[in-house]
């Protein structure tokens, strides 16, 4: 997978690619992360990116030249002819969709490439959106001062769900909201020592009985979600035996 990151703060991206398991990955060359200057695709003197907003009002708006510029140079630069998988091009924007795991997960499976354009000031003008790029997306519902943050995030969430990227130590199968997980939280962990301060870790999970340990864990998920994300149930793809536990709990 290749990532092009587009930015007018290339040098944000300086150390968060730089650890774990995504160094890892790099390093491995399961994913090649590009940073771009939007900057070097202007042609004036002083490589403007930005200007007034049409109609008045506060801020700044980041010009559309240099982002058609920048993704039709990069689209041009690498095409690769048998690559049978699809690039997406994506404009960060909090009036994007959301984000989420599924999501996340396409990309991993039918993505080779993705461009992430980040905006800043008061975002992007609006023809990026209707006319260059194939996906507007939001990691969440408020706003930040860029697109820097959710494009680490798109790349991070990404990254870990490409084969091989993670050890078996840490298999994505049963992290919150993967279709495995039937789209709940994933169960509680719990580690060394077993008396913390008087709190004891739940006596099943020290018990070795690898079936009961299984059966609290599909339990403590359900409590989890119906705890933190009630929403997430509605959703839920949950078996027969989820759905008569999450009754019994609810009731
Ligand atoms: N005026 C815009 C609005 O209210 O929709 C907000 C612009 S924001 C200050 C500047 C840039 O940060 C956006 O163009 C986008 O690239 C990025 N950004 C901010 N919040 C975001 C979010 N929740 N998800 C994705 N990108 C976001």
């Amino acid at each position: 997978m290749r990532f092009d990151l587009l930015t007018i703060f290339p040098e944000f991206f300086t150390g968060p690619f730089d650890f774990g398991i995504i160094r890892r990955a790099r390093q491995q060359g399961m994913i090649e992360i590009l940073i771009h200057d939007l900057r070097s695709f202007t042609f004036d003197k002083h490589h403007v990116v930005d200007d007034r907003p049409f109609g008045g009002g506060d801020g700044m708006v980041l010009k559309p030249e240099p982002i058609f510029h920048a993704v039709e140079a990069l689209i041009a630069e690498n095409r690769r002819d048998d690559d049978s998988k699809r690039a997406a091009v994506v404009l960060l924007s909090p009036q994007g969709r959301l984000f989420r795991q599924s999501e996340a997960a396409v990309f991993a499976r039918d993505y080779s490439r993705m461009i992430l354009i980040c905006g800043r000031y008061e975002g992007v003008d609006e023809r990026v959106a209707e006319h260059l790029v194939t996906d507007e997306i939001s990691i969440g519902d408020y706003v930040l001062t860029g697109g820097e943050i959710p494009a680490m995030a798109i790349v991070d969430a990404v990254t870990r769900l490409l084969p091989n990227v993670l050890g078996s130590e840490t298999s994505a199968e049963h992290d919150s909201f993967s279709a495995h997980s039937s789209g709940l939280l994933d169960y509680p962990h719990y580690t060394r020592p077993a008396d913390f301060r008087g709190w004891r870790v739940p006596e099943v999970l020290i018990s070795g009985h690898h079936g009961e340990v299984a059966k609290w864990r599909q339990r403590a998920a359900l409590h989890k979600t119906i705890k933190m994300r009630p929403d997430l149930l509605e959703k839920a793809s949950m078996t027969d035996e989820e759905d008569d536990l999450k009754n019994l709990i609810t009731e």
